[in-house]
């Protein structure tokens, strides 16, 4: 064969390997790079492709070849960086490229929509416009705005005018017929010519916030562990970073939890920023994400703020990556591409050679892990910024005790003080519904779903039962269906039963519930949030979803009032997590002028985790589990894989994973280095009606780890066992469930 006439393609497709096409007949291969969208026949359809490079060589024969539909792009659509950093990620998590790209890309791009922007028209200055004196258009200072908008970035759109929020009214169409601006028709989006515009000046920077600015240096790579409790300032701390990286003429990548992107963070961003500012989240449809992705790839969004997957969004001259909540689970994929965005994060950033800055309240242990092994440069905020102190944190001991629907008297007591006060109160309940068991008294009949080895959950609202692993739901009992007994008890907590409960002890005081099922509208959250901020006494009960992202000034007292399962969890990262959330939850409540106050009830108020936690705090905790996690042999001390199975019938799972054992131990035998776990039952064995199993492969060497997990990816993709099981890898597993 000639050379470099083979296309080496992605396909998005459960298979790890690329695909090898022909140029289409009469095709001229030159200016072909990496990175361009191709369409290629697969099977009986048609699939948007990656070309990843040109070779001079292919397994199939030339009669085996099939050419490629059409090109879809003539520039790469996937720039060198990211296409880099996915093929690393694909290897890394030990996944398939094509399915990886695809990951990466807006929805659209992955059906082949063009990648560029429409066609659209822009408005620029005229002569006249160019001419005018500074103090001419005192009088309307809508226009005067836009014509120093357009000084400083030569050519804006409508988009591009909303985003600086200008050019709103008929600004734009007065100035046009003053014959100060016109429009022409234009592709390119405008690149600012000035500085950048700030609207709201910075905050004088606190002593601890000086010091960890001035440790951080632009040039180079670097990975900055911020530790700084919720309101300590280190969102300041960011933003002062960001504007120097501006000022350098460099653009901002920032990745917030899928929970922590609300119009309030986005709002403060604009308020301090002229430039423009693209934010990816959940809220877009696929056009304005596409919008998005491309005014990133382009260069004119200089700041862009996304959840997970914005760690791939293409942005020249990237200057700093910030990771704000970095321990929080949402930045780990938890099915298909099971990648780490804070990880690959910490790849990109050394790749580019730029500075990358963790941020938490509560950083993962793997963070402290790296901070205390000097990896990362560890930054301490210790006071709150402003001046409000910590909250305090009180036990209340529940054995023994009689309780009204969960909550212990004298809570009920101390809500109402602050109620009478003026103040709000904040009960965290971490189960959505009324209550997570309904029992016959009389026979002790539970209602278990019919798809999962799970309770299903009582609501009231409609009334209903529903699984929240499967969202089966079916209608609510009041007959036993094995003994028929009227008598059916609700067991433990949810968020409707607190909020009921609470309702009922305070009738004079809106009770406002904030969960999944009371924000499922489109702004319910922010109707929600409106009412708590207008600061009246009211009793806020809620979901994890109140434990993150926001703040409630009003707050005194914070109520966490089933904490006890989290204390016996199955999963080694459960005493991580409740301390994270516990931290988390407190750190809500309380200003300068209105300290909060934290009130734990429990069964367990002994529990050495309980007690180290609130008087040693997180610091002194984390590192306690992190030695109790090197004892054990576990992360990050170790590191881990899961290979997940799972099927209708349980035998076919667990086969699979013992085949895969089987295999990986005959080349790479169990030694003190190396361990093999299982198969097993994950620790919830069924579910959507199929039976779940896990190998647990470790290593104390990555690179080992690493070697046996792609022999049994490729041993296994082709097995005929894999016909009988959905099976996947998982890398770091951050959710053993
Ligand atoms: P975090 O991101 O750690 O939760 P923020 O940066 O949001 O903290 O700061 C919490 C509050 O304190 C905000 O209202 C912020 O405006 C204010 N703040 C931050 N830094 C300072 C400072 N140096 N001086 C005064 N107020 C500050
Ligand atoms: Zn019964
Ligand atoms: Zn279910």
């Amino acid at each position: 064969m000639s050379t470099q006439r083979i296309l080496k393609v992605a396909v998005p497709a459960p298979l790890r390997r690329t695909f090898d096409y022909l140029p289409p007949a009469g095709a001229v291969l030159g200016g072909w790079q990496a990175g361009i969208r191709v369409l290629v026949p697969f099977g009986q359809q048609k699939l948007v492709g990656v070309l990843l490079g040109l070779s001079d060589h292919s397994e199939l024969s030339a009669q085996q070849l099939k050419p490629i539909h059409s090109v879809l792009d003539t520039e790469p659509c996937v720039p060198a960086d990211i296409l880099a950093l996915c093929q690393w990620a694909a290897g890394y998590y030990h996944h398939p490229i094509g399915e990886a790209l695809a990951t990466a890309l807006p929805a659209l791009l992955r059906q082949g929509e063009p990648a560029s922007f429409p066609t659209e028209t822009a408005w620029q200055l005229t002569t006249e416009g160019k001419g005018l004196s500074e103090g001419a258009l005192k009088r309307a200072p809508k226009q005067a705005a836009l014509l120093q908008a357009l000084r400083q970035y030569g050519q804006l759109s409508r988009a591009a005018m909303r985003e600086l929020n200008i050019g709103t009214g008929d600004a734009v169409r007065q100035l046009e017929r003053k014959g100060l601006i016109n429009p022409r028709q234009s592709t390119i989006q405008p690149e600012p010519i000035g500085g950048i515009l700030q609207a709201e000046a910075p905050l004088e920077l606190n002593n601890e916030q000086k010091t960890a600015l001035e440790q951080l240096r632009y040039q180079g790579f670097a990975s900055y562990l911020l530790e700084g409790a919720t309101g300590s300032g280190k969102t300041e701390v960011y933003l002062q970073a960001i504007t120097q990286v501006l000022e350098q003429g460099r653009s901002a990548l920032v990745l917030v939890p899928e929970i922590g992107l609300t119009p309030q963070l986005i709002g403060r961003f604009r308020q301090r920023f002229g430039v423009p500012i693209a934010a990816l989240h959940s809220g877009l449809n696929d056009r304005e994400r596409l919008q998005a992705w491309l005014e990133a790839r382009q260069g004119h969004a200089r700041i862009v703020i996304g959840t997970r997957s914005a760690v791939f969004t293409p942005i020249p001259k990237l200057g700093i990556i910030i990771i704000d909540e970095e321990h929080d689970l949402s930045f780990k994929q938890q099915d298909g591409f099971r990648y780490s965005a804070r990880d690959l994060a910490v790849v990109r950033a050394q790749r580019a050679g730029i500075p990358l800055m963790l941020g938490s309240a509560t950083p993962s242990l793997e963070t402290l892990h790296n901070a205390a092994h000097s990896r990362y440069l560890h930054l301490r905020l210790t006071q709150r910024a402003g001046g409000a102190r910590p909250p305090d944190v009180e036990l209340i001991d529940l054995r023994g005790k009689k309780l009204e629907d969960g909550f212990a008297p004298e809570l009920l007591a101390r809500i109402e003080t602050e109620l009478e006060k003026g103040n709000q109160a904040l009960v965290f309940i971490n189960r959505r519904g009324f209550a997570p068991v309904i029992i016959c008294h009389d026979c002790g009949w539970i209602a278990d779903c019919k798809n999962c080895s799970a309770k299903m959950t009582v609501h009231r609202h409609p009334p209903h039962l529903h699984c929240h692993h499967c969202d089966y739901q079916r209608p609510l009992l009041n007959t036993c269906p094995d003994c028929f007994s009227k008598d059916l008890d609700h067991l433990g907590l949810g968020t409707e039963r607190s909020e009921a409960t609470l309702q009922a002890a305070f009738p004079d005081f809106p009770v406002i519930r904030v969960d999944r099922d009371t924000t499922r509208r489109k702004q319910a959250m922010q109707s929600l949030l409106g009412q708590v901020r207008e600061g009246q006494p009211c009793v806020l009960v809620g979901t994890q979803m109140l434990a993150k992202g926001h703040h409630f000034p009003d707050v005194t007292l914070v109520a966490m009032i089933d904490i006890d399962g989290g204390l016996f969890s199955g999963d080694f990262r459960g005493p991580e997590r409740m301390g994270q959330l516990l931290i988390q939850v407190a750190g809500r409540a309380g200003r300068a002028s209105k300290p909060g106050r934290v009130i734990i009830q429990s069964h367990h108020c002994e529990h050495p985790n309980i007690q180290s936690l609130i008087k040693e705090g997180y610091h002194r905790y984390a590192r306690r589990l992190l030695h109790e996690r090197q004892v054990a042999g576990l992360p990050p001390y170790r590191y881990l894989a899961l290979l997940r199975a799972e099927s209708k019938r349980p035998e076919n799972a667990n086969d699979f994973l013992a085949a895969a054992r089987q295999f990986a131990q005959q080349r790479f035998p169990a030694s003190r280095q190396l361990g093999y776990l299982g198969p097993m039952p994950a620790l919830m064995e069924r579910k959507k009606d199929r039976y779940c199993f896990q190998l647990h492969i470790s290593s104390s060497d990555r690179q080992q780890l690493h070697r046996v997990v792609a022999l049994v990816c490729a041993a296994m993709e082709n097995h005929a066992l894999s016909r009988r099981a959905r099976w996947s890898v998982d890398v770091d597993p951050q959710d053993m469930a």
